[in-house]
């Protein structure tokens, strides 16, 4: 098949460096080869690095993001325990299926689509369920470009005594994100988005506390694949027993290494810094043009942009013909269907450079579909 590349500026999958994809292809070794061990040693690492943690159990999961929401969840949740559900889109509404699936008491706190965790209201749903165990909510929602305050929304979890799981699947490595210093207890991400990596894997990070907690279980994890107390024996490092759980996506992981070492050269707050001033740009250029962004301002989410499509244009019409150009951008989801673009910004996507290009590109775009 001749495949023809495309220059990806939707919710991800990103353009990939070559270097990752260049790491990607070579010769493939088993999972349990010394080599391979010493990689993975270092990936954690860097991980950890990435996270702004000190966490032991620091990881890659051998599936997409989804994989790593499954897994903070049916590891940190019994059937019957209560747990508070921060709702903004779409991925805030996969957590309560999945939490539902379990058996779990789900209370929801349901935020306007483009607006952020309100944290008042969850300081309030607290207060009325103190028997609540875990607080989850979405940093980044991909799906109406939002940015959640993961740190106060953390204060207000703790001092109730829950646990957090944040879904950092469009932060990590595109915006300021301190697992650590937030206090985050389960926090994962996919390898797709501003890591600039293939798509398929989910890094991950549990803190002593959520370890802990699964310790504590009385009933096994209802997911074989997904049961940490099972893949810590793969992952964990020191002494070097690793035994057999699945096998693990060995050249994937070569790309995984490569795009995370990327990041570290780069250092986290030059890549902030980049992601920040890429989206800048766009707004600046998009604005001028007379286009509306979605969301306010201080809510914005770097990576992902929400643009409203204009009265007269056809939302379809321009993403078709931006395809036929070899670009691809995000349709709008749930309530934003039809209504706006989402435009991402990640990773290699997360330059100056690549602003003007899409901004250029759907510009005259617009001008012809008049
Ligand atoms: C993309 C995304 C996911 C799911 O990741 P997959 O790799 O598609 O499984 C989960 N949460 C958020 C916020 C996302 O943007």
């Amino acid at each position: 098949m001749n495949l023809v590349k495309r220059e990806l500026f939707g919710p991800g999958p990103t353009n990939v460096p070559d270097s990752v994809l260049d790491a990607l292809s070579r010769p493939t070794i088993g999972h349990l080869d010394p080599q391979f061990l010493e990689i993975m040693d270092e990936i954690n690492e860097s991980l950890r690095y990435c996270f702004q943690t000190q966490n032991a159990l620091t990881f890659v999961l051998s599936a997409p993001g989804s994989i790593g929401m499954e897994t903070s969840f049916v590891n940190l949740v019994e059937p019957g325990e209560k747990v508070v559900i921060c709702i903004n889109g779409v991925f805030g509404g996969r957590m309560k299926d999945i939490c539902r699936r379990i058996g779990a008491e789900v209370v929801t706190i349901e935020n306007k689509w483009g607006t952020p965790v309100n944290p008042d209201e969850l300081q309030k749903t607290l207060q009325a369920h103190d028997d609540a165990e875990i607080v989850a909510f979405v940093h980044a929602e991909t799906s109406t470009g939002v940015r959640s305050d993961a740190s106060t929304i953390a204060r207000i979890a703790k001092s109730h005594d829950c646990l957090v799981i944040a879904d950092c699947v469009t932060s990590l490595a595109g915006v300021e994100l301190r697992v650590d210093d937030w206090e985050l207890d389960v926090v994962y991400s996919g390898s797709q988005k501003c890591l600039s990596c293939v798509p398929g894997l989910s890094p991950i990070t549990f803190s002593d506390a959520a370890v802990e907690k699964v310790k504590r279980r009385q009933t096994p994890v209802q997911s074989w694949f997904c049961d940490i107390s099972l893949l810590m024996s793969y992952y964990e490092s020191g002494e070097k027993t690793r035994a057999y759980h699945h096998t693990a996506p060995v050249n994937a992981l070569f790309a995984m290494h490569q795009a995370l070492k990327l990041v570290v050269n780069e250092s986290l707050e030059a890549r902030w810094a980049r992601h920040s001033d890429a989206v800048n740009r766009l707004y600046a250029r998009l604005e001028a043009a007379g286009l509306e962004m979605i969301v306010e301002e201080q809510h914005r989410l770097a990576p992902l942009t929400l643009v409203r499509v204009p009265d007269g244009i056809s939302d379809a019409e321009i993403r078709q013909s931006l395809l036929a150009q070899n670009i691809e951008i995000g349709a709008g989801l749930g309530k934003f269907a039809g209504k706006a673009w989402r435009f991402g910004l990640m990773g290699e996507n997360a330059s100056i450079q690549r602003a003007d290009f899409i901004a250029d590109a759907l510009l005259s775009t617009i001008e012809s579909c008049r």
